[in-house]
Order: C-alpha cells, then sequence, then structure tokens
C-alpha cells in the first residue's frame, strides 16, 4: 500500500474530501509536498500557524524544552517554569481581572472548562450560545455548537441550551437570572467571518452584568492579531469573565486555554476537589512554543501591518464572480453563487499552489487566513492566483 492507501485506511477518515496531500516539508507562509511542489498557507493551518510553520525561535523553544523535560506530572501538581513564564506574559497582555490562565490541550477542551466553570461559579446551569458558532467537538462543545445538523445524531447532548442568531438582539431578553454563561465567538468564524456589532456584543456585556451571568469570549480563532489587535474583544469595548484561547495560543504545538480570574478559578479546587483535570494540558513543551510564537508575534510588530494587509486583499479581490466578502483584519470568505462553484474554486487554488478552504456553515464561501508574517508582495501574487483560479473556474463552466 502506498500512503494514500494507508492513510485512507488507518487514518480514521471523518471527512468525505480529505486534500489529501502529502506535505514534507513547511516554513513560513509555504509548504512543499513529496513531488517538490510549492503552496502558499492561505488558511495557516486553520489560523494556528499566525506567525508561519516552524519558526526557527519556536524550534528551538522546542528543542530545547523537550532536552530539559517534558511530560513530569498531571496538571497543576509540580511548578513547570514553561507554564507559569507563558502565563504571566498572556495575563500581562490581558485585562487585569483575567489573572489566572487554566492551559488545556485543545479547544473543544478550553470551551468545556468554561462552562463547567461558569455553572460552578454561578450555581445554575442555562447556557445561551449562537447559530452557526463552533466551539469544539466534545459533547458540551457540540451542545453549544449552532447547528442541529450536526448536533443531532448525538444527542442526548447538554439540556439547558438555547441559540440565537449572532448579532441578533433577540438573545438580550433571554439573558435572566437563571443563566449561567454566554458564551459567544468575538468574530464569528464558521459562518465565514462575521463580525458582530460592537452596540450588540456591549448589550449583551451589560445584560450579563445585569443578572450575574458570565460572558464567555470564544477568540479561538480570531485571537493573535488575527483580527488586528492582540485580542478581538479589545475592538468591541468589552471584557469577557472568560476567555477561550486556542490554535495560535500553542505556536504550532497542541495547546487551549480559558482565562478567568484568580477567585473564580479558585472555585475548581473545592467541592469537588479537583473540578478539572488533565494530564497533558499545559505540557511544558507546547507552553515554551506558544510563549516563543507570541514573542515573535509581537516583537515583530505584525499586528500593526494587519490592516494595510487587510486593504490589499479588499482592493485586489474584486471579480463578477464573488458575490459577497466579509472580512475582519487578515480574515476573509469569499461568497460564490454556490458551494460547487466555491468548492471548484478552492480546488484550482490548491491545484494552483494555494492551500484554502470553505466553512463549515459557510460551503459556499472560500476561506483567507494566511500567516500575519505574509508580505504585501506576497499577498497581491496570492490575489492573482485567486483572481485566476475564479477564472479558470467560471470560464471551464
Ligand atoms: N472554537 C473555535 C472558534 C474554533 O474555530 C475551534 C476549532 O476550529 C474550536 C473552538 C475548537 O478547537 P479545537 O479544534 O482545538 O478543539
Amino acid at each position: 500500500m502506498n500512503n494514500r492507501q494507508l492513510f485512507l485506511s488507518h487514518i480514521a477518515q471523518t471527512s468525505p474530501a480529505p486534500i489529501g496531500i502529502e506535505m514534507v516539508k513547511a516554513e513560513g507562509i509555504y509548504l512543499w509536498d513529496k513531488e517538490g511542489k510549492k503552496y502558499v498557507d492561505l488558511i495557516a493551518g486553520f489560523s494556528v500557524c499566525n506567525i508561519g510553520h516552524s519558526h526557527p525561535k519556536v524550534v528551538k523553544a522546542v528543542q530545547e524544552q523537550a532536552a530539559q523535560y517534558m511530560h513530569l506530572i498531571v496538571y497543576g501538581e509540580f511548578i513547570e517554569s514553561p507554564q507559569i513564564a507563558y502565563a504571566k506574559l498572556l495575563t500581562d497582555l490581558l485585562p487585569p481581572s483575567l489573572n489566572c490562565v487554566y492551559f488545556t490541550n485543545s479547544g473543544a477542551e478550553a470551551t468545556e472548562g468554561a462552562m463547567k466553570l461558569a455553572k460552578r461559579v454561578t450555581g445554575r446551569s442555562k447556557i445561551i450560545a449562537f447559530n452557526k458558532a463552533y466551539h469544539g467537538s466534545t459533547q458540551g462543545a457540540l451542545s453549544v455548537m449552532g447547528d442541529e445538523y450536526w448536533r443531532n445524531a448525538f444527542r442526548p447532548l447538554l439540556p439547558d441550551v438555547y441559540h440565537y442568531d449572532y448579532n441578533d438582539d433577540a438573545v438580550l431578553a433571554e439573558i435572566d437570572s437563571c443563566t449561567a454563561c454566554v458564551i459567544v465567538e468575538t468574530v464569528q468564524a464558521e459562518s465565514g467571518v462575521t463580525a458582530p456589532s460592537k452596540e450588540w456584543l456591549q448589550a449583551i456585556r451589560q445584560k450579563c452584568d445585569a443578572h450575574c451571568v458570565l460572558l464567555i469570549l470564544d477568540e479561538i480563532q480570531a485571537g493573535f492579531g488575527r483580527t488586528g489587535s492582540l485580542w478581538a474583544f479589545e475592538q468591541m469595548g468589552i471584557v469577557p469573565d472568560i476567555l477561550l484561547l486556542g490554535k495560535a495560543l500553542g505556536g504550532g504545538m497542541p495547546l487551549g486555554a480559558f482565562v478567568a480570574s484568580q477567585r473564580m478559578m479558585h472555585t475548581l479546587t473545592y467541592d469537588p476537589v479537583l473540578g478539572h483535570i488533565t494530564t497533558f494540558g499545559g505540557h511544558p513543551v507546547s507552553c515554551a512554543a506558544g510563549k516563543a510564537a507570541l514573542e515573535v508575534l509581537l516583537e515583530g510588530n505584525y499586528i500593526k501591518a494587519v490592516d494595510e494587509k487587510e486593504k490589499v486583499l479588499l482592493k485586489q479581490l474584486v471579480h463578477p464572480a464573488i458575490v459577497s466578502r466579509q472580512h475582519c483584519g487578515l480574515w476573509m470568505s469569499l461568497q460564490f453563487a454556490s458551494e460547487k462553484i466555491a468548492q471548484s474554486v478552492v480546488h484550482q487554488c490548491v491545484q494552483n499552489g494555494l492551500i484554502t478552504d470553505w466553512f463549515v456553515f459557510a460551503p459556499n464561501r472560500l476561506r483567507i487566513a494566511p500567516p500575519l508574517i505574509i508580505r504585501e508582495a506576497e499577498l497581491t501574487e496570492v490575489c492573482a492566483t485567486i483572481l485566476r483560479s475564479i477564472d479558470e473556474v467560471v470560464n471551464t463552466g
């Protein structure tokens, strides 16, 4: 059997159409397959590689930490300096109320931990979430996922969860003194990069305050500069009670986190003790990698350049076949008239050396989320390739 056959038979498949290219190397914004073909990673490994692939400083941090120690013990027992150093850096960059980090292995686990924390702190069970939201694939996270098609096959899920439309004021009446939390993406990712109205998020914040409800902001995809500020909520004039981080948090290594106040987090240490536990969460190598990646992001001033790069995309990505664009920083979706056209364009982009994809709840939209280190000249080339790919699809019908 060749590697493709092994992949299809021994690696559990959940996509009916995996991209299925065997990559052998990744560096900066580029990937190389085993035939030597070079691709631009236009989606940054799904918003993970904000500083590109295998940055030398991240590789060095991984090597040094792996040589010093890897797994020692379950979460929260020994003092592990990579965890402390990264938590200190993160909390220094966050508002004072977000001063305590619980590191997990993934985004979904951060969602799980945050919902448990909200129940524990408030003593309530009602959860409010949004249609077209994605917070992870585990059962709690699936319960707040915003589409019944994906939830239905796995019911029963968490009870007492209510979904509303993103950006719709109807949710405000539902936030009451029985509600434990509202979980919402600061920018909704899988509907195709839907930015919220600032007033809407502020009204949710006010309603939460009025009824002592915790506001959980999911920045697992929106975080780490993608929207033009380190944290997307900075642009919204609100601060969450619990912040969810993942993806770019680990600099290419598996890492997630929920961040809250130390006072709230303390509730996980009694009644019951060990209120949330994990063997590998906050793995020292992942923390060392994540910290190095965040330092590269900050030192390189990449976030400041996001606005200009967004303008390049907006100026150049104009084509009669693009029905609409949604965007927020270096993050954009291009809508086509049908799912078929969008998927053909995605396929054609891959043929032309651009790795892209569509969105879970918007299969008629093409995803653009390159590493933030991409240069303007490279973006211009990328735009030309996208437009050429669209022409090739449209012209061959
Ligand atoms: N939240 C958002 C907004 C996401 O985009 C994702 C993953 O795509 C998750 C949560 C879940 O993260 P993970 O895949 O690491 O479990």
